[in-house]
């Protein structure tokens, strides 16, 4: 995990998006503090030993009094942080659960419209949690291609070929099987190019192949112009690497896909696509796809996203 801020930025930080984005604040009492642990720091004065929250185990004090202090900000991120464990854990002792996740799916070619729709109801949470975690990209890419299908018109013989930009670690490791099950899903065939930085060049499964380098169009030359450009989580308005990638997108006939992790990046994000004369195909909106498995910042101890929460497309 790289550093946290120091808590003072933490704070500020859960401030500002407490701003932009307003929850309703959790009326939950404090759980109490386990033994102390020489390997933990209080995370509000850097004291050590230090006592694990009770319940999720994820942040850390040297007593009452920073727990109480804390407590605005850890409350509404307790139990998620208790799920970030527990999925781990679960995760951990079943590494074959893309094979189960395919043995529920329905076996017709359609479509789901949510995931209670294809994992059916019946799971335990961590069980659910996680499959959503490893499917929620090829079902992200299915549903937009079913929200965009008179933009990316299906043919009978011809391949779909869709590149995925920004792609890391967390596309890479998409078992090829359930990037396949897009394809079943919607009848139709993909090749998939993943595109990023850290991803070392080759053959990922039938049909998958991995691209280092940023997102440039000139790559159309070489890999073949896409039907549809899909970025998970890219982070927009973070790196500022992006900006050649969309105005040479922008126009250029393949529509493109941006998922987020919060709405207020979303609508961010929206404003400075319009801003260089994007067109919207689809407005930002939640992603009924998104993963129901939480994911904790690497900078802030109390706080949480899920992947792919929210999606707009664009041309
Ligand atoms: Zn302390
Ligand atoms: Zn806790």
């Amino acid at each position: 995990m790289p550093r946290l801020l120091d808590y003072v930025g933490q704070c500020a930080e859960l401030e500002k998006m407490a701003r932009l984005e307003p929850r309703p604040a959790v009326e939950a009492a404090s759980p109490g503090l386990a033994g102390p642990s020489a390997d933990l720091a209080c995370l509000v004065c850097g004291a050590g030993p230090a006592r694990p929250c009770g319940y999720c185990r994820g942040v850390a004090y040297c007593g009452d009094e920073h727990r109480d202090r804390d407590a605005r900000w850890h409350a509404p991120v307790c139990a998620d942080l208790r799920a970030i464990a527990d999925d781990l854990a679960f995760a951990a002792e079943h590494p074959r659960l893309a094979d189960a996740l395919l043995a529920r799916a329905p076996s017709s070619a359609a479509v789901p419209t949510s995931w209670a729709d294809y994992l059916g109801a019946d799971l335990a949470a961590s069980e659910r949690r996680c499959m959503t975690d490893l499917a929620t990209r090829p079902l992200t890419l299915a549903h937009v291609l079913t929200l965009l299908s008179e933009h990316v018109p299906k043919t009978s013989s011809e391949v779909c070929e869709i590149h995925i930009m920004a792609a890391a670690r967390r596309e890479r490791d998409v078992p090829p099987a359930l990037w396949s099950e897009a394809g079943r899903l919607l009848g139709r065939r993909f090749a998939l190019t993943l595109v990023g930085p850290e991803l070392a060049p080759g053959d990922l499964g039938p049909g998958i192949r991995a691209v280092p380098g940023l997102y440039r169009r000139d790559l159309w030359q070489r890999l073949g112009r896409p039907a549809l450009v899909i970025g998970y989580d890219c982070g927009l308005l973070l790196y500022p690497t992006w900006k050649q990638t969309m105005l040479e997108l922008r126009g250029s006939g393949v529509p493109f896909v941006i998922t987020s992790y919060r709405g207020w990046e979303a609508a961010g994000e929206a404003r400075v696509l319009k801003a260089i004369g994007a067109v919207p195909l689809l407005a930002p909106a939640l992603n009924p796809f998104a993963s129901l498995s939480p994911r904790r910042s690497t900078t802030i101890a109390n706080d949480v996203a899920r992947d792919n929460a929210y999606l707009s497309a664009w041309r």
